[in-house]
């Protein structure tokens, strides 16, 4: 760690106690002006956006990787991301200074702030990244268990590589979208257990999972795999990932082959992208495995984070959101490191871009549960609103949000909310 993780920094912008961007966070976005204007590379730090094109047009990053390049006025955060790990600690460390309390340079230049200090309200936030290949992992012990349980019965939870090997699949990029754009109810084909044949509608079963995702920022070249203790060294950061999903559609689907129509209508992710190093005062031990896995997935260095989790839910006519559920990320048997080591171990390269979801992150109790499929346990158990209506699955009007924070001496390094309201098919 270093200077820029001191809990004591203050910054001369305020910072309310409880918001998500503090000075010790730093996260990255893009961000369009709300009256129309370019996108541009954005950090936040309180109720403020800052353009980083402009900090970069005025001198800023002189003696960093960053001097010379454009990356900061690029419509995504990909040319920075591809930029490797020394230019991005420069650049945390270079917008830390400038926003300390003792620090004029930016502060006391009037044009610089008119131009580059955006309250939040004024700015659009826009897609962060340009996601190449989308890959979900299935690494919490605790989903896997329940949905295994639904389907199989305890005895035959978890499958028999479970234990040994974090479960994935590849997702679909193309249908990534960023939090606040509106999800349709999918149609699809489904068959009750009881119907004779499948019929064709709307999803009836419709779910969200509460899910983080890994950022790559620089990939590995196709055929040599990424070590297991190198892996977090290719990580640019955390972002909050709802992966929408249709129960009806992939209870039918999904045999041999998987999740596939399920899951490819759409994937919300926050726009804060929150960098390793933010999260570094948070690195934590991960459950212990047993069996203890292969040496190419044994990590020696901690890559786990304490980080808090909920689950809010708005229905048409509440005036304000519920919390249905609190998680926390440190509950995955399979950590990002590990899933990472796996991903590519066969040779598959990872790109800078390229996002890596952890899978449903449900806890030990009731109340941790990562999908609606698990607190209603399959339907069959609806959880009440405070309006007094019932919930199975998402109906039609249902808000969705997602928050993450991590609790730091004095502040909080939080993730923004990842959001979105269930529309009626089309
Ligand atoms: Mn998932």
């Amino acid at each position: 760690m270093d200077e820029t993780h001191d809990s004591k920094l203050k910054s001369w912008i305020e910072v309310n106690e409880n918001s998500d961007f503090p000075i010790q966070n730093i996260p990255f976005g893009v961000y369009s002006p709300k009256g129309g204007g370019d996108l541009h590379v954005a950090t936040a730090i309180g109720d403020y956006v800052i353009d980083l094109a402009y900090l970069d047009d005025a001198g800023f990053f002189i003696d960093t990787d960053i001097e010379e390049t454009e990356v900061f006025h690029e419509p995504t955060l990909n040319a920075f991301m591809a930029l490797g790990q020394k230019a991005w600690k420069e650049a945390r460390l270079t917008i830390s200074r400038l926003l300390r309390e003792d620090n004029t340079s930016f502060k006391d230049n009037d044009e610089l702030r008119k131009i580059a200090l955006i309250p939040m309200n004024d700015a659009e936030m826009e897609m962060p990244v340009d996601i190449g290949d989308y890959t979900d992992f299935y690494s919490s012990r605790e989903h896997a268990t329940n949905v295994g349980t639904m389907f199989r019965g305890p005895d035959a939870a978890l499958m028999p590589n479970w234990l040994h090997l974090p479960v994935g699949y590849h997702g679909r990029a193309s249908s990534v979208v960023l939090s606040g754009t509106d999800i349709v109810r999918p149609k699809g084909q489904t068959k009750a257990p009881d119907a004779e044949k499948p019929s064709f509608g709307d999803c009836n079963r419709m779910d969200f999972e509460l899910e983080m995702g890994v950022l790559i920022g620089s990939g590995n070249i196709l055929s040599e795999p990424i070590a297991v203790d190198e892996a977090k060294d290719h990580v640019f950061g955390f972002t909050l990932v709802n992966d929408w999903s249709a129960r009806d559609i992939q209870t039918w689907e999904y045999i041999p082959l998987g999740p596939f129509l399920a899951k490819n209508f759409a994937t919300s992710i926050s726009p804060w992208i929150i960098t390793m190093e933010a999260l570094e005062p948070f690195k934590c031990k991960s459950p212990e495995q047993n069996p203890k896995p292969f040496d190419y997935l044994n990590n020696k260095k901690d890559c786990n984070y304490d980080i808090n989790l909920e689950i809010h839910l708005k229905a048409e006519n509440m005036s304000e959101s519920h919390i249905i559920s609190k998680t926390n990320y440190n509950y995955l048997y399979w950590n990002m490191a590990q899933q990472i080591a796996h991903h590519t171990v066969t040779g598959c390269n990872l790109r800078t871009g390229d996002l890596l979801a952890s899978g449903t992150i449900s806890g030990p109790e009731k109340d941790n549960r990562g999908s609606m499929l698990e607190l209603s346990w399959n339907g069959k158990e609806p959880i009440s609103l405070p309006n007094g209506e019932k919930r199975t699955f998402l109906e039609d009007g249902d808000i969705v949000t997602l928050k993450g924070w991590c609790k730091g001496k004095g502040y909080r390094i939080g993730f923004g909310d990842c959001k979105g309201t269930i529309l009626p098919s089309a």
